[in-house]
């Protein structure tokens, strides 16, 4: 039987993570593992030590993210501890490097709080500035607890311009609030599409939503990121734009989002 998750230390903080920003997202598919990984590029960029914290264990991307292969080495003797994977300059956990990619993760909740608190606390980070975790898509139990159980700095809210995925943004703010973690902002993914042949700029989900809820929620607008072939081929062959395409404009909005978090 699991022993259950010892938290009581962790909300108090844990030693050498100054700061745990949540990167969150109302539904799946908005990008906001994209951006919980560019971000923290971004932030490195910016000269802060940076780790980032993969808690969709359901769903973990970053090892594909950020082209990380193999398992993370013992950093102690009896094996309690590990130490975190290395990619781009960022110190990096998630479960996709403890099991294989096609095992189906059938755990009920008190395993999954138990194996993030495991990576929060059996890692050895070392002094890290910030640590961005990629929660897991939705506003329900497990997000609700985690946002609980993590001693969280601020969140950050991943939206497209889509009313719908508003609505679903809305409501993981308000989740954020309710347990007092501080909503930081809203970044909008897919905010529109520059034309490569005719350079023309479309807004294929609108334009404008999350800048008007933005404001109208009162927190801050972060930025806008474009929809860009470009950013979807780097991270599926594991070389996220911001590290990779340091001199373009994706890694300017990104280093501008990063500056306002
Ligand atoms: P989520 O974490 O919200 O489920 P992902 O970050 O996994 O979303 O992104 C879903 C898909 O959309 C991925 O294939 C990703 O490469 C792509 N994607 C995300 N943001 C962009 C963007 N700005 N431009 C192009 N493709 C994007």
């Amino acid at each position: 039987k699991q022993a259950p998750p010892k938290t009581a230390n962790l909300k108090a903080g844990i030693p050498g993570l100054r700061h745990i920003v949540a990167v969150a997202s109302g539904k799946g598919g908005v990008g906001k593992s994209t951006m919980a990984v560019n971000l923290a590029l971004a932030l490195k960029a910016n000269g802060l030590r940076v780790a980032v914290l993969d808690a969709d264990v359901y769903g973990p991307s970053l090892p594909k993210l950020l082209g990380i292969m193999g398992k993370p080495k013992a950093a102690d003797m009896e094996g309690k501890l590990m130490q975190p994977m290395e990619a781009y300059g960022l110190k990096v956990m998630s479960m996709g490097f403890l099991v294989p990619e096609d095992t189906p993760m059938i755990w009920r909740g008190p395993m999954v709080m138990s194996a993030l608190m495991q990576m929060l606390r059996d890692v050895t980070w070392g002094e890290i500035d910030i640590m961005i975790v990629d929660m897991p898509p939705g506003t329900g139990d497990a997000q609700l607890t985690l946002a609980q159980q993590t001693p969280l700095s601020g969140a950050v809210i991943v939206s497209t311009p889509q009313d719908l995925a508003l609505l679903d943004a809305r409501k993981g703010l308000n989740m954020f609030r309710k347990v007092s973690v501080p909503v930081l902002g809203i970044i909008e993914n897919m905010s529109y599409f520059i034309c490569t042949k005719c350079g023309e700029r479309h807004e294929i989900f609108g334009h404008g939503g999350a800048r008007a809820e933005a404001q109208r929620l009162g927190v801050p607008f972060l930025g806008e990121v474009p929809l860009d072939m470009e950013v979807r081929a780097r991270s599926d062959a594991g070389e996220p734009i911001v590290a990779t395409l340091p001199d373009g404009p994706h890694a300017a909005i990104f280093r501008n989002i990063a500056r306002e978090v």
